[in-house]
């Protein structure tokens, strides 16, 4: 059955469980860092980081917000990155959960190409191309179990279920979170199965928070193209 995840960033902590119980569940190893003068750790997503809890401090309506963005693969319904490849051996969509698949075989595509087909810079590779990215723990999935990041969150803010069942309670999440913070969005709830929830302005959180251009190349301009016709709005504010 076709599965959702929920993201309700309101809840977040930023206790970096989700980061943690990934690289767990696939024996992934730390990455060494240096002191960047932010709790955010490791920088950027990479070939052996494929959940990242960013972190931003941002002024907003006259206040000190810090703004948390559990970030990883939205397992689009309509995959960009799976389209550019055009090899079903290297990325393919799981038929019974949605889930976007990356294979060994993707050391034969294109990486920069892959990367930059993404409209939310997700795929990272390791130095022989190969690329890799959240897999939805599918393993996890077939066999009945939740997610290892959604398993592991203690607030609420992860979740995980049948696509149908998500959207409903996305609705109600964000119904709640309106109150406390009035610009509460769902971020392309329809295009995509990770579901973002924010009560700020989603770019304040992340530059790659809805789908962007920012990468100011033709393939992602092209893949956005794909992903939202007709393009009526990046953000679908529900409820
Ligand atoms: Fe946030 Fe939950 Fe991840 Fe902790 S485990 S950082 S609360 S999403
Ligand atoms: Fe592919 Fe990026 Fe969509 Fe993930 S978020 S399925 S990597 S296009
Ligand atoms: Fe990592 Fe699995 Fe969560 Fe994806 S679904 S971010 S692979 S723990």
């Amino acid at each position: 059955m076709s599965r959702s995840f929920l993201v309700d960033t309101t809840l977040c902590t930023a206790c970096r469980g989700c980061q943690v119980a990934c690289k767990q569940w696939h024996d992934l190893p730390a990455e060494n860092t240096v002191n960047r003068g932010s709790y955010q750790n490791p920088a950027d997503l990479s070939f052996d980081t494929y959940k990242l809890v960013r972190m931003r401090e941002e002024v907003v309506d006259g206040k000190l917000r810090w703004l948390f963005f559990p970030d990883q693969c939205r397992h689009c319904l309509e995959p960009p990155c799976q389209d550019t490849a055009g090899e079903p051996s290297a990325i393919f969509t799981n038929a019974s959960t949605g889930a976007v698949i990356y294979t060994a075989n993707t050391i034969d595509l294109n990486a920069a190409e892959i990367r930059e087909s993404c409209p939310y810079d997700i795929p990272r590779k390791t130095e022989d191309g190969t690329l890799a990215k959240c897999d939805m723990c599918n393993d996890r999935v077939e066999n009945g179990l939740e997610p290892a990041c959604v398993k592991v969150c203690p607030t609420g803010a992860m979740n995980f279920g049948d696509r149908k069942d998500i959207m409903e309670l996305a609705q109600k999440h964000l119904v709640v979170a309106q109150k406390k913070f009035p610009k509460s969005a769902l971020l392309d709830p329809e295009n995509v199965r990770v579901i973002y929830l924010v009560g700020f302005e989603p770019n304040l959180y992340h530059d790659f928070a809805v789908a962007s251009t920012t990468g100011n190349g033709i393939t992602r301009q092209a893949a956005l193209r794909r992903m939202f016709r007709p393009l009526t709005s990046l953000v679908s504010h529900l409820g």
